[in-house]
């Protein structure tokens, strides 16, 4: 699996009037379509595949290029608390920051990016899982990385 589309030609718009920002309720709308009416209990590994994708077609060199691409696209503000075990936290989330509390984690596209991303910087696979998420009533996203 790739992106149809390169970041670049994603990049590329000719939005004269409208410009390249969107709110974030339309991202978070699509974001949270009913797909598992689809795609049924899966539909979280999916959602979770196409965040790896993404990782991997950023293909970051540092940590420290994961955190400036969050940034600068507005994922996030990225931080690594602790490094054994590796657990990344995410303040600010596009996906879930705000939501009520719903008793899940919610943000498996930015749990696949993550990954994504490490997998290309350690050349491992890596897995992470959501433990602290807006969904579960915190205030930042927790990730734990496991490097397999
Ligand atoms: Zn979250």
């Amino acid at each position: 699996m790739a992106l149809k589309f390169s970041i670049e030609e994603l990049s590329n718009q000719n939005r004269t009037k409208l410009g390249r920002e969107i709110d974030i309720t339309l991202f978070r709308l699509i974001r949270f379509m009913d797909l598992e009416r689809y795609l049924g209990r899966g539909a979280h590994g999916v959602i979770y595949d196409c965040g790896r994708e993404l990782g991997h077609a950023v293909n970051p060199k540092t940590v420290e290029d994961v955190v400036k691409f969050c940034e600068e696209y507005k994922i996030g503000r990225v931080e690594i608390v602790n490094k054994e075990p590796l657990q990344i936290r995410v303040y600010e989330c596009i996906s879930c920051s705000g939501l009520p509390e719903v008793g899940e984690t919610l943000c498996w596209f930015e749990g696949g990016f993550i990954a994504g991303c490490l997998e290309k910087i350690l050349n491992k696979k890596v897995r992470a899982k959501e433990t602290h998420c807006a969904g579960l009533g915190d205030d930042f996203c927790q990730f734990e990385i496991k490097i397999l």
